[in-house]
């Protein structure tokens, strides 16, 4: 959030809706938008009905500065307003305002847990909606099914003035990154790091630090992120999802991924550490 915005997340709607409120519509996985020159405008009007377009599901997610913002899915085929596109989370990046990116990113997962839990995943019977808590109950089995989030952990691997990066087969041409990888059942976060780039890389860490974290809506990660240090190893690629991996100075940086990623955040980080030795 920015300074002196302040979001109060929900979840029973407001009796009343007289103020106007934010609505992040998404259409499989594409986020209605007013295009408005280089940047992008999320709907803020008090109904939304007033653009005619069909829903087939409404979530209440909180208050920012005292508007109400709601998820919305769109019903399939329809034709937007002239006004109004559909565009993908990561095309829009940049071009909405930060605070209305990331509410759209908490939509997204809101719409899509919606739509893949309507039956239960035990016994197969329709759920119910819980109205005080973002849940749902099968009234058949009593289980209780939450949104998903998959925790990954992303780690910036330091050798003195080097970083170690990776290309993964499936990143755009010629782009590295940081090493990342999925948190396992029964892991704690550091001993997932410490995995992963043993498994990927061959490279074995030491202190192993907290840095940060950031929601990744793609589809539904929470990205975790860590810095840590060299203790040993050469780098090995066998049975790597990686095609290439390598020890970096600032000052010969590879392409990296764009501003969104905690990953650029993590590197970002570095560099400036580094020129502050230099
Ligand atoms: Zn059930």
């Amino acid at each position: 959030m920015e300074p002196g915005r302040t979001f109060i997340p929900g979840i029973p709607p407001p009796q009343e809706n007289s103020k106007p409120a934010w609505w992040f519509a998404f259409q499989g996985n594409k986020l209605l938008v007013e295009p408005n020159g280089s940047t992008a405008v999320i709907p803020f009007v008090t109904d939304f009905k007033k653009f005619g377009l069909p829903l087939t599901r409404r979530h209440f997610l909180g208050d920012l500065d005292g508007n109400p913002c709601y998820a919305l899915e769109l019903a399939e085929g329809l034709s937007l307003p002239k006004d109004l596109t559909l565009e993908g989370l990561r095309q829009v990046y940049g071009r909405l305002d930060e605070d209305l990116f990331w509410l759209a990113a908490r939509a997204i997962q809101i719409v899509d847990w919606d739509r893949t839990h309507q039956f239960c995943s035990r016994c197969g019977a329709p759920t119910i909606q819980r109205e005080t808590e973002r849940s749902k109950e099968c009234p058949k089995c009593g289980q209780v099914h939450f949104p998903r989030l998959a925790p990954a952990v992303i780690v910036l691997v330091e050798r003195g003035n080097q970083l170690l990066m990776a290309r993964s087969r499936h990143f755009a041409p010629g782009m590295f990154s940081v090493l990342a990888g999925f948190v396992e059942p029964g892991e704690t976060l550091e001993e997932a790091v410490a995995r992963e780039v043993k498994e990927e890389s061959g490279i074995l860490l030491k202190d192993i630090r907290y840095f940060g974290s950031q929601p990744w809506p793609f589809p539904h990660s929470l990205m975790i992120g860590f810095t840590a240090k060299y203790a040993g190893g050469e780098i090995t690629l066998e049975d790597s999802e990686l095609e290439e991996a390598g020890w970096y100075t600032i000052d010969n940086l590879p392409p990296q991924p764009g501003k969104i990623s905690i990953a650029r955040k993590l590197i970002d980080s570095f560099v400036e550490r580094q020129k502050v030795v230099k």
